[in-house]
């Protein structure tokens, strides 16, 4: 299997998954893709059921990643998959449960098992090891310098400590994460973690990330990475738990027609995509359903075929954090499959029509008619009155609390409920743990601490404050970062 650049001329070389694996974008601005997507027939689907099924999801996990991978041998990648998925690291030794949400018509597909309790940990469980696998075998070594409000921090440096070859420097905004957040990645005290707290919002963070990013020798004599939401193997994790979702659902009796539909609480358009790439390949998914909270880009596009990506001080704080992106960083994957695979077209919208106009509108185009009968896409959105409502009215019809992000995918399963046919699966993306507050509200209690977080406000911390400074920042991974290490 070689890959593919979104934007890529006729003469730009492919390259192998082993490449792109520690890349973020192609060098000509666009995202990796397969060149291909592999088709799962139904013998296919029928020998990773008994797999999944006999083996566990780990094992049906290397099927299908084996199907993208050339460069790693198949003994390897399963040793991979088996120590990326597994118990106690994840709560349940199903890795992904799914089971029914009583009384609503509604199934649950359980992403937020993970030692973080959100559903990154699919995706950066697999990555930490792959990385890991790739630096070794290469004698190479990474800083990855990083950014966060939240979820994504914790959920890599949870991947990656104590890894063979790899630093982590992670940026938070000071005193602008939940308690339970810092206490999570505060309490890490691995040699290879470093948390730092700067003395600013997120997006100075991100600006300080650029900054040494920009520094070409400063980043090649550190060996400066990262580990953003566009990494293809995030969505090949991704796509994995689709195909058990199928399986777990159709346990009985499924045949090439037993279709069943996904809601997806949705910010950066990855976890869809992958939905999307799991249909592309033969998973018999009906219809996919992008759940977006207040701040709703994709939404609209979805309804209106108008994409209005909206700047960060235009995207509002709301009580689904997670899902605050106004700026769907691997849309153009989606966009690119919908244009027919046309990289020309793909750069006139992304790079020519976005900085020109701001927007791109496919509106009355036979593309923007495919959506929903081709690629079985539709949208619905959600705002903190309906998440909290949703919250509240499953703890109390069906005993089971919602944390606010599977609310918004629920409120949006409700109301589209009755115009899907078959079985329809909101994919639960965090714990209510994360989001003590807004539980509380909801439902005038605080949300129970599963055995293995409790506790953890009281740890032990370290923590680095920082300057708002990009020299402050380059003294700081040279005094912390062992070259090699
Ligand atoms: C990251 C995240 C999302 C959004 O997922 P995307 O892949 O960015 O669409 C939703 N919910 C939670 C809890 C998340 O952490």
């Amino acid at each position: 299997m070689r890959y593919i650049s979104t934007r890529r001329g006729p003469n730009t070389p492919t390259r192998s998954f082993s490449d792109i694996l520690l890349e973020g974008l192609a060098p000509d601005g666009g995202l990796y893709l397969p060149e291909e997507y592999p088709t799962l027939s139904q013998s296919d689907l029928d020998e990773l059921r008994i797999v999944l099924r006999e083996d566990g999801y780990a094992a049906m996990a290397a099927g299908i990643i084996s199907l993208f991978v050339d460069d790693i041998g198949a003994d390897d990648l399963s040793a991979i998959t088996a120590r990326a998925y597994r118990a106690p690291s994840f709560s349940d030794p199903q890795i992904v449960p799914v089971d029914a949400l009583e009384g609503t018509g509604l199934h649950l597909a359980h992403l937020s098992g993970g030692p973080t309790a959100a559903f990154k940990d699919m995706a950066m469980q697999l990555l930490g090891e792959l990385f890991e696998y790739e630096l070794t075998r290469r004698g190479d070594w990474l800083t990855i310098v990083g950014a966060t409000s939240g979820d994504t921090g914790s959920s890599a440096e949870y991947a990656l400590r104590g890894r063979e070859g790899l630093s982590v420097v992670m940026l938070t905004p000071a005193g602008r994460m939940t308690a339970f957040q810092r206490a999570q990645m505060f309490s890490l005290l691995d040699e290879n973690i470093v948390n730092v707290a700067v003395d600013g919002v997120f997006d100075d963070c991100q600006d300080l990330v650029k900054a040494v990013n920009m520094d070409a020798d400063f980043k090649a004599t550190w060996h400066v990475g990262a580990v953003n939401s566009i990494n293809w193997a995030r969505l090949l994790a991704q796509v994995c738990y689709y195909v058990a979702t199928w399986l777990r659902v159709t346990e009985e009796g499924a045949d090439a027609s037993s279709k069943v539909s996904v809601v997806v609480p949705s910010g950066n358009f990855g976890n869809v995509c992958a939905a999307h790439i799991a249909r592309q390949m033969g998973v018999p998914l009906g219809t996919l359903v992008v759940a977006t909270n207040e701040n709703d880009v994709l939404d609209e596009f979805f309804r209106t075929g108008v994409y209005r990506p909206r700047s960060s001080a235009d995207t509002l704080a709301t009580s689904s954090p997670s899902m605050d992106i106004s700026k769907a960083s691997n849309f153009e994957r989606f966009i690119f499959d919908l244009l027919g695979r046309d990289g020309d077209a793909t750069r006139a919208l992304f790079d020519d029509a976005l900085a020109r106009d701001g927007y791109f509108d496919l509106s009355g185009t036979p593309e923007f008619a495919s959506l929903r009968d081709t690629y079985g896409f539709t949208s619905g959105t959600s705002s903190h009155a309906d998440r909290l409502a949703e919250i509240a009215r499953t703890e109390k019809e069906s005993g089971y609390l919602l944390d606010p992000h599977t609310a918004d995918g629920v409120h949006v399963a409700r109301a589209l409920r009755s115009q899907i046919e078959g079985p329809l699966v909101v994919m639960e993306t965090a714990l209510p743990v994360k989001f003590a507050e807004t539980i509380q509200e909801a439902t005038g209690h605080l949300p129970p601490v599963p055995p293995r977080f409790e506790g953890i406000e009281g740890r032990e911390e370290r923590v680095t404050p920082l300057a708002n400074s990009a020299e402050d920042l380059k003294a700081l991974i040279a005094a912390r970062v062992r070259p090699g290490a």
